[in-house]
């Protein structure tokens, strides 16, 4: 993680939520602001340095969809919208206004943070300085991050959209070992939709395509009791 402490703006015109919220996120070690409206919320972001924004929609006078939308438009700052209703929620996708995901109200702390979690390392792994091609154990397997091309033994591996995220989300960071709850969460952030263990399946047919010997893996490694770590050099 990043050494200094990242600025969150909770946008948030209920009181109680608004101090839960940030209690919660100091406690974390994070700095947390409130702004009450969508107009201070528009002054503060463009005072403080923002790490990421939680937004409700519902507030007076701006709505958060539009402090969504003017946000982006000056930002690429993370954007989590807090929501009152699922079917509110379900349509915000095809609002495409902008944010990069939503948890709907009420929500779990646990939750929140998971998410949060997932967009700030998504954040980071934006940065233009990642290297968009990777090359492990003296070239067996290659990964191009840009065009989502895979090889394996020089032969293209066709990789469903679930086992590229995995494999992704464990090369990324090749000396973590994730829980199954850390891997979901790095690999989908919230899309993510099943068990835990569907997770394992997953993991079984990346391995079957991209492994020597796919029951004595070298890259994607069970670390028994706790998860998964990526093995390959
Ligand atoms: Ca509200």
């Amino acid at each position: 993680m990043n050494s200094f402490v990242k600025k969150i703006l909770i946008v948030e015109d209920e009181e109680k939520i608004a101090s839960v919220v940030k209690s919660f996120l100091e406690s974390k070690g994070f700095i947390a602001i409130v702004a009450e409206n969508g107009k201070k919320a528009l002054e503060l972001f463009d005072k403080e340095s923002i790490a990421l924004v939680l937004l409700d929609l519902m507030l007076p006078e701006i709505s958060g969809e539009d402090v969504c939308r003017t946000l982006r438009r000056k930002s690429k700052v993370p954007i989590i919208i807090l929501t009152a209703k699922s079917d509110e929620a379900d349509m915000l996708q095809g609002l495409g206004i902008g944010a990069d995901d939503y948890i709907t109200k009420p929500f779990s702390l646990k939750a929140l943070y998971a998410r949060i979690e997932a967009v700030l390392r998504r954040s980071v792994d934006d940065l233009p300085s990642l290297l968009t091609k990777k090359a492990f154990n003296n070239g067996h397997l290659t990964i191009d991050y840009e065009s989502y091309y895979v090889t394996s033994a020089g032969e293209e591996v066709k990789l469903t959209p679930n086992e590229y995220k995995l494999l992704v989300a464990l090369t990324r960071y090749p000396n973590k070992v994730f829980t199954r709850d850390e891997l979901i969460a790095s690999a989908f952030g919230t899309d993510f939709e099943g068990y835990d263990r569907t997770i394992d399946s997953h993991i079984k047919n990346l391995r079957q395509k991209i492994e020597v010997d796919p029951k004595n893996p070298c890259y994607v490694r069970t670390i028994h009791g706790v998860g998964y770590k990526f093995g390959g050099e």
